[in-house]
């Protein structure tokens, strides 16, 4: 009897999979991951539904991705977006057709109907639990967490864009510090349908499109400098956001839906490893794009596809351990570095007066480069 119950147990224990982080990576890795059979269990710090800084905007190269798994949110009724507009400083404006296009939808609605689809699938989710520390010790993981200590043979890590435990695994990244502010209204506005406008202001630029439920995302990328020198959200935006005359309109009609707007500081562009002391990171954990591309969720969810490809033949010890971590981590930077690399380079375009109108020249006059720039910074439909 007490056989058996250790050949149960070391059984269950052989199928444990620990996903940190409950965004889009998090919970999409996690459904396919039970899907396929295994023990997962998810801790988010968070409870859901929540609001997160995002301009809600995601590529359509993830449709028969989603449309496959059952995960596309069809009855939310999603904004279909084909229409890119681009403003200068100065008030010049440029509108480009996007061939693949994508949906408009909130986080809170998109990632909580992700958490009720991984329930349903028979995940664990602990919600309002931090994944405080990871520790890899006999080919086994231990996570010290807010509810508890728990163990698994594997862990993905999809905690964002920065954690505390970047700092446990003492990430390079995480000692520099990063200059930009995120920020995120919804707003009610009649926003023209199918269009997602990006208005640049100075350091810094605000992406405007609309989601579900008549709703507005408004969410803009700006430098810290531009805070410190207006001491306040509202005034550095009537100083410094509203010289941008679309801007000036959009904020003097809007009916903000918010209290107060959803903020984040020290958002870094800069290269990560995707594989950390054998924890195997995905979405912004493994590398953020800059947000002006709108690809972020796109590549979050496309990593959540490799991770657990990658994860479950380990599982069924197809392959060693090893071999899953330099098989994902090539995998990764085949199908995401030039993105990354690219979004870096397109960000300078933008912030500054003379390179914004030459931007917004490069969209009107010379409608191939700007394709160019947006395809180089997208990737293929999956
Ligand atoms: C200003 C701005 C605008 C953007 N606009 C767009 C856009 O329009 N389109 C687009 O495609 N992308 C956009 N992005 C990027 C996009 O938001 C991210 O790429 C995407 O959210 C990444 O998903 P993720 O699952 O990796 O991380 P997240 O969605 O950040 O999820 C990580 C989760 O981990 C949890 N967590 C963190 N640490 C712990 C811990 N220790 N224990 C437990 N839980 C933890 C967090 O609470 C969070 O819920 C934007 C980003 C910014 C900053």
């Amino acid at each position: 009897m007490g056989s058996a119950r250790t050949y149960y147990s070391t059984l269950y224990q052989q199928n444990k999979v620990a996903i940190v982080g409950g965004g889009l990576a998090g919970l999409i890795s996690a459904i396919l991951l039970q899907k396929k059979g295994w023990a997962v269990t998810l801790f988010e710090k968070k409870q859901f539904p929540f609001h997160r800084v995002c301009g809600e905007y995601i590529s359509n190269e993830t449709l028969p991705f989603l449309n496959r798994n059952g995960l596309f949110p069809q009855d939310l009724n999603p904004e279909n977006i084909d229409t890119f507009q681009l403003t200068s400083l100065n008030g010049r404006s440029a509108e480009l057709s996007l061939d693949l296009g994508g949906f408009g939808i909130s986080r809170y609605s998109f990632d909580n109907f992700l958490y009720k689809k991984a329930i349903a699938a028979g995940v664990i989710v602990h919600c309002n639990t931090t994944v405080e520390s990871i520790e890899y010790r006999d080919d086994d993981f231990i996570l010290k967490t807010s509810g508890g200590d728990h163990n698994s043979r594997l862990v993905i890590g999809a905690y964002g864009k920065r954690s505390r435990l970047d700092h446990t695994f003492n990430r390079e990244f995480i000692n520099r510090r990063s200059p930009y502010v995120g920020i995120k209204y919804h707003i009610q506005i009649d926003h023209r349908p199918g269009l997602i406008a990006l208005h640049n202001f100075k350091d810094g630029y605000c992406g405007i499109s609309n989601v579900e439920d008549g709703k507005t995302n408004l969410c803009y990328l700006t430098h810290r400098d531009n805070m410190k020198k207006y001491g306040n959200i509202r005034d550095m935006e009537e100083a410094v956001l509203w010289k941008n005359p679309f801007l000036r309109s959009i904020f003097r009609k809007a009916v903000f839906v918010f209290d107060k707007p959803e903020v984040i500081n020290e958002i870094s562009f800069e290269t990560k490893k995707p594989v950390e002391h054998h924890v195997i990171m995905a979405g912004d954990a493994a590398g953020m794009i800059t947000p002006l591309c709108g690809n972020g969720m796109a590549m979050a969810i496309h990593s959540a596809k490799i991770v657990s490809e990658w994860g479950d033949k380990f599982m069924k010890k197809e392959i060693t351990r090893d071999k899953m971590e330099r098989g994902y981590a090539e995998e990764w930077a085949a199908e995401f570095s030039t993105r990354l690399w690219t979004g870096r380079q397109v960000q300078r375009l933008f912030g500054g007066e003379g390179a914004s109108n030459l931007a917004v020249n490069l969209a009107r006059y010379v409608k191939p480069v700007a394709g160019f720039l947006v395809e180089k910074t997208h990737g293929r439909v999956f």
